[in-house]
C-alpha cells in the first residue's frame, strides 16, 4: 500500500468501531508516569512540527526546550552528534524523562500535550502484520484496527464517552502520522552539511528548528 492509500484507509475508519475496540480492551490512566519517563533509556515520543509550535506558543519556550531530533539513525560517536533523522521527539531532562514531566509526577502541558501522549497506549494498524513503532512498546492486545501496547492501565473500565473521545484522537493521530510521512517524503532533499539535520514535513531543519536554507 502506498502512503496515500493508507491515508485514505485511515480517513475511512469508523470512530465508533475504534471506540468499540477501546471499550472492549479497557483503559484508565493510573498516572504511573511510565509513558513519560525514560526508564532504561532516554524517553522518545514523536511530536509533529505544528505541535511543537503550539507548545511553544502556550509555554513561551524556544524550539529546543520543547523538542529534539529523534535520535534513531544519528551517529553519536566521538565529540559531536551528526547525521539525518526524520522526526522530532519531545525534549528530555537530565534523567532522560520527558522535560514536561514535573516533580509532582504530572504533565505540565496536559492541555497541549501531543497526540501521541493523548492516545497512549493505543495505536492504529491497518494490517495484522504491520510493524508497530518501538517507542510504544510491545503490542499486548488488539481488536480490529486498534493495537494496545504495554501499560498497567489496560483492562480497566472506560466510559463510552471517554472511549469515543480517545477514538477520535487516535484516528486524528493516525491521519497526522500519514500526512507527516507523506510530507517528509515529498520535501526530502539530500543534504551534505555537518551536524544534525531533521527532515520533517516542512523541509530540512537544524536541531533548533530553523530551516537549513536560512543558515547554510
Ligand atoms: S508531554 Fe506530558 S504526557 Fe507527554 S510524555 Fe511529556 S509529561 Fe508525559
Amino acid at each position: 500500500m502506498t502512503l496515500e492509500t493508507e491515508l485514505a484507509a485511515v480517513r475511512d475508519l469508523d470512530v465508533g468501531v475504534i471506540a468499540d475496540a477501546i471499550e472492549r480492551i479497557g483503559f484508565e490512566c493510573t498516572r504511573c508516569g511510565h509513558c513519560c519517563k525514560g526508564m532504561d533509556e532516554e524517553h522518545t515520543a514523536t511530536v509533529f512540527p505544528d505541535e511543537i509550535r503550539a507548545i511553544q506558543d502556550a509555554e513561551g519556550e524556544v524550539w529546543r526546550d520543547v523538542a529534539r531530533p529523534m535520535p534513531y539513525g544519528l551517529d553519536d560517536g566521538g565529540d559531536a552528534v551528526s547525521g539525518e533523522t526524520f522526526e522530532w521527539a519531545l525534549q528530555t531532562d537530565d534523567c532522560g524523562d520527558c522535560t514536561f514531566y514535573d516533580d509532582a509526577g504530572a504533565c505540565s502541558i496536559y492541555g497541549d500535550r501531543p497526540l501521541i501522549c493523548e492516545t497512549y497506549p493505543f495505536s492504529i494498524a491497518l494490517a495484522d502484520d504491520e510493524a508497530t513503532s518501538e517507542p510504544m512498546g510491545s503490542v499486548v492486545d488488539s481488536d480490529g484496527p486498534v493495537r494496545a501496547h504495554e501499560c498497567e492501565g489496560l483492562g480497566r473500565d472506560i466510559s463510552r464517552e471517554d472511549a469515543e473521545e480517545l477514538a477520535q484522537a487516535l484516528k486524528e493521530r493516525a491521519i497526522r502520522e500519514h500526512e507527516e510521512a507523506i510530507g517528509v517524503r515529498d520535501n526530502y532533499e539530500p543534504t551534505d552539511v555537518d551536524g544534525v539535520v531533521v527532515h520533517d514535513s516542512e523541509g530540512q531543519k537544524r536541531p533548533d528548528g530553523t530551516a537549513l536554507d536560512a543558515r547554510e
